[in-house]
Formats: C-alpha cells, sequence, structure tokens
C-alpha cells in the first residue's frame, strides 16, 4: 500500500516576528514535517512567507501593487526554500522546490506533469516544498494546498495558522465562544456560522480556509484548522486527538474536478442567481445552467465573480463563476440561450444542502 500522504500548509503569520522569517519557526515546523516522514507518512509543505521575506530584505520597498508583490515573492521565494531545506537535512532528508498556480492544475498537460514529479519525489522519501508560483500571479494558499491535497488524494490537508480553529461566535467579543472541534461535511450552515464568527483582521485568512475546506472534503479529503503553535500539532492531529477543528468528507463523494472546485471556492460568493426548480435537474446532471432557468440576481456582482444558485427559498444548490453580472443578467434574461453557469465552473452542493 502507498504510504499515506499529509499537505501541510502554513500561513505568513505563522512564520514570520516583526515581518521577517523566523528561523526558529521555521525550524520547528521543518522538525514536525520530518517527524511525519520518519514515521512512514509522506508529507508535503505548502509554505507562503515569500512575500514578507522579500519586503523585509527590499528595507520595505519593492513598489506597490500587484508588480511590488510578485518582486517581494521573488526575492523572498528563495530564502524561504532554504529555510526548510536546511531544516530538513539536518534531519537527513531532501527538500524539492515546487512552484505553481491554480491553472496549472487546470491544464491537463500541467497537472500531468506535476502529478508525476510530486508522486515521484514522494515515491523517493524527498519533501516537496511547495508555494505559489507568485511571479506568475499571487493568488492564495490555502485553496493552491486544498486543491493539491485532492490532487494526491491525500489522507489529510492541514490548514496551519495563529487560530485554534473554527468558533460558533467570535472569541474575541464572545467569552462563552466555543470551538467547532469536528463536523461531518461541510455546509452552508457551517460556513455562515465559522464564517461570521472570523471577523477582523483575520477575516480574510478565515474565510479562505473555509473554502479550503470546501474543496478538501467535497473531494474525500479530511481538512483541519489549527493552530500552528500548539505542540506537536501535527501528530496529535493525525492521533485524532481533538486539537483545533477537524472536518470529514461526506461518506459519499462526487469527482467534481480541480478547475470546478477552484473556480467555485477561490473567493466567498457575492450573491445568489435565483433559478426555477428545474435548475437542479440541470445542475445533478453537470449540465450548463441556461438563462430561462434564471428567475433573478440577489446582491451586486459581476460577470466572473463567484455566485450561489439557489432555487427560491432553498439552500444553495450550485457555487460557481457567473458568466453574467447582476447588472446584466437582467437584460440579458431576454437574449435566449446564454449560458449563466458553466459546468467546468459551478460545483454541486446538493449532497451538502
Ligand atoms: N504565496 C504568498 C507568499 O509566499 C502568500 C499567499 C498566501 O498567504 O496565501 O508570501
Amino acid at each position: 500500500m502507498q504510504p499515506e500522504r499529509i499537505v501541510v500548509k502554513i500561513g505568513t503569520s505563522s512564520l514570520v516576528t516583526d515581518g521577517r522569517l523566523d528561523p526558529h519557526k521555521a525550524d520547528a515546523l521543518a522538525a514536525s514535517v520530518a517527524d511525519l516522514t520518519h514515521s512512514g507518512l509522506r508529507p508535503v509543505l505548502v509554505t507562503s512567507g515569500a512575500i514578507a521575506q522579500g519586503r523585509s530584505v527590499l528595507g520595505g520597498g519593492g513598489g506597490a501593487g500587484e508588480e511590488g508583490l510578485r518582486l517581494a515573492a521573488a526575492v523572498g521565494q528563495g530564502p524561504l526554500f532554504e529555510a526548510f531545506r536546511a531544516g530538513l537535512a539536518r534531519r537527513g532528508l531532501t527538500a524539492a522546490q515546487f512552484l505553481f498556480t491554480p491553472l496549472d492544475l487546470c491544464d491537463d498537460l500541467h497537472r500531468d506533469g506535476l502529478r508525476s514529479a510530486l508522486d515521484h519525489a514522494l515515491d523517493r522519501g524527498v519533501v516537496p516544498v511547495v508555494n505559489e508560483n507568485d511571479a506568475v500571479q499571487v493568488r492564495n494558499n490555502d485553496i493552491l494546498a486544498a486543491l493539491l491535497s485532492v490532487l494526491l488524494r491525500a489522507r489529510l490537508l492541514a490548514l496551519l495558522t495563529d487560530v485554534r480553529g473554527l468558533y460558533g461566535s467570535d472569541p474575541r467579543t464572545d467569552p462563552d465562544a466555543r470551538l467547532i472541534p469536528e463536523a461531518k461535511g461541510m455546509t452552508v450552515e457551517l460556513e455562515r456560522l465559522a464564517g461570521s464568527s472570523a471577523g477582523g483582521p483575520g477575516t480574510g485568512g478565515m474565510i479562505s480556509k473555509l473554502g479550503a475546506v470546501w474543496i478538501a472534503t467535497l473531494a474525500g479529503v479530511t481538512a483541519a484548522i489549527a493552530d500552528a503553535h500548539e505542540p506537536r500539532v501535527l501528530s496529535r492531529l493525525l492521533g485524532g486527538e481533538p486539537v483545533g477543528t477537524l472536518v470529514h468528507p461526506r461518506d459519499t463523494v462526487r469527482d467534481h474536478g480541480l478547475e470546478p472546485l477552484w473556480r467555485a471556492f477561490s473567493a466567498p460568493p457575492r450573491g445568489t442567481v435565483v433559478c426555477r426548480p428545474a435548475a437542479r435537474h440541470a445542475i445533478e446532471a453537470g449540465r450548463p445552467v441556461p438563462l430561462p432557468l434564471v428567475t433573478r440576481a440577489e446582491g451586486a456582482f459581476a460577470a466572473g465573480d463567484v455566485v450561489d444558485v439557489a432555487v427560491d427559498g432553498t439552500p444553495p444548490i450550485a457555487r460557481g463563476r457567473t458568466r453574467l453580472g447582476s447588472l446584466s443578467l437582467a437584460e440579458a434574461l431576454s437574449a435566449d440561450g446564454a449560458t449563466v453557469l458553466h459546468p467546468s465552473e459551478y460545483v454541486s452542493l446538493l449532497e451538502a444542502c
């Protein structure tokens, strides 16, 4: 039997001190990852921190906007990888650097090439150290790690961060806020509960983690959100100890495909496309959602935004990227035959309702 694969993702905030990559934090993580390898598992480390490290090397310079981010990432990626390479080497392991974007996972040739390179590394006990290829486009490592956990059929996606997990209410304003220790399958309800509790500066981070949990669990991979600084967090998660939040997949899992999973969960939904009941059949069968099935738009969204699809009064039955914005939708309702959501860009939530 193939050794089990574990995708471990760590965020910038858990790796830096005073805006600069902290070698002690990187070494502690390298030690935990090495422990997993030595216990017979095959970890893949997805690590952020290139932009923060690059900015500190550039003395806060590097410029504004996307170009500034790309330059900072290109400057910081070398030292970031080196910190983990050295930490793993001290423990007798070889690291291999992989840089790619979600778009590579949507392209058959790139995806197959990447999968066979990763398989080859893992089969030989080499530890893949992954980051987005930020010089191409800065996106989101939570989502990239989730897609990777699906590609590699990982046993666990561990999202290590600086909060303990998902809460049922905001822990900063509610002293009785309770950590959600475990859930079976991600649901719109859990998303609403955990998302609304994540307010403040952590919001962006937690919202993209919820997207990552959707991706992993819909595709059959267990996902965990836990505090990176909990002692022995990875081995405790794997040993079934209650640390952080663990979301298990449902018993029945569909093959949604990496591209629809990415399109549907790369950002939170900006609104809802409300449809006639017949849209349910289209989604069940994985067909396009055409304009005649749509009755109205709720919320303000643009073409290309992520939206939910719902039938009046029901929870969302799908999520994906709309080809029409809310403003043009009303106008387009008269233009027969247009596709509003294409199957390559939405995911059915029928099992998650
Ligand atoms: N890839 C970026 C970096 O290395 C971070 C993106 C993210 O935090 O998700 O800095």
